[in-house]
């Protein structure tokens, strides 16, 4: 397990393997952000898992799920106000690497190597949520990006997020991190269905909207208006620039960070 300190008082946990950083983070993360655990004392790793198998009909464990994990510093204070039972490695994290956590203002964590991509992008996923947090001017650009999505995509998207096991205050949030920094594949499928034709090129790191034919004699006339609805020139420029404005916002709030941290190492 490493720490790093990173810019704004976030600190990020990286992990060896997908079930070290379960194990360190599922009580504090489902204290956090879960809809029925949320907030409360004596949380157990087997509450979460029984919450988890009660709620999700897929074969994938709790574990196997998920991989990073986000909690502002003043949740994770509030969680360990509650929780003195800390096993050993909730102690190596939260008591001895964080000494409590009394200067953490946003805490992210993941695992893999480090420059593997799956520590990489688990990363870049997780501090878009510190930044939504910890920086006033990275939040208020993307609530005005997610309030510009159009009506149909944002509905598709909410869904599969509250389907996926996120809470209804954090969606705007989730939307924002996933956005900006790639959707994963259950997402970007309920994305399509609303926006035929929409895709994600990793190689350019952008989206892209091709033109789909409306389809005639469909016995379905909201899938009508919605593919009708993208094939307007004006909405899909209009979606494209909004879509990809996450991502450049993103990497320039990342850059002002990273030349900050430059400018402190040297000056
Ligand atoms: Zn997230």
């Amino acid at each position: 397990m490493q720490i790093t300190k990173l810019e704004h008082g976030v600190f990020a946990v990286r992990f060896d393997t997908q079930a070290e950083a379960c194990q360190a983070f599922k009580r504090v993360q489902e204290f956090y952000e879960n809809p029925v655990l949320k907030g409360q004392s004596g949380i157990t790793k087997d509450k979460v898992d029984t919450w988890w198998k009660g709620h999700h009909d897929g074969t994938e464990s709790y574990d196997e799920h998920w991989g990073g994990f986000n909690i502002p510093g003043d949740v994770l204070r509030d969680f360990l106000s509650k929780h003195e039972d800390l096993d050993d490695l909730e102690r190596s994290v939260f008591t001895t690497g964080l000494s409590g956590a009394q200067e953490v203002a946003y805490l992210v964590a993941g695992f893999g190597a480090i420059g593997s991509h799956e520590w990489t992008s688990l990363l870049s996923h997780e501090l878009a949520h510190a930044m939504y947090c910890v920086v006033p001017s990275y939040r208020s650009m993307m609530e005005s990006l997610v309030a510009l999505l159009p009506k149909d995509l944002r509905n598709a998207m909410n869904t599969e997020l509250l389907a996926m096991g996120y809470d209804e205050f954090v969606l705007n949030d989730e939307i924002q991190a996933y956005l900006a920094t790639g959707a994963d594949s259950g997402l970007l499928a309920a994305m399509k269905k609303a926006c035929p034709g929409l895709s994600f090129h990793g190689k350019t790191q952008s989206w892209k909207l091709t033109k789909t034919k409306p389809r005639k004699n469909t016995a379905c006339a909201l899938s009508t208006t919605k593919i009708e609805t993208c094939e307007s020139k004006r909405e899909r420029i209009k979606l494209l620039i909004v879509l990809n404005t996450f991502q450049s916002s993103y990497l320039h709030f990342l850059d002002a960070g990273e030349s900050a941290n430059t400018a402190r190492a040297t000056g």
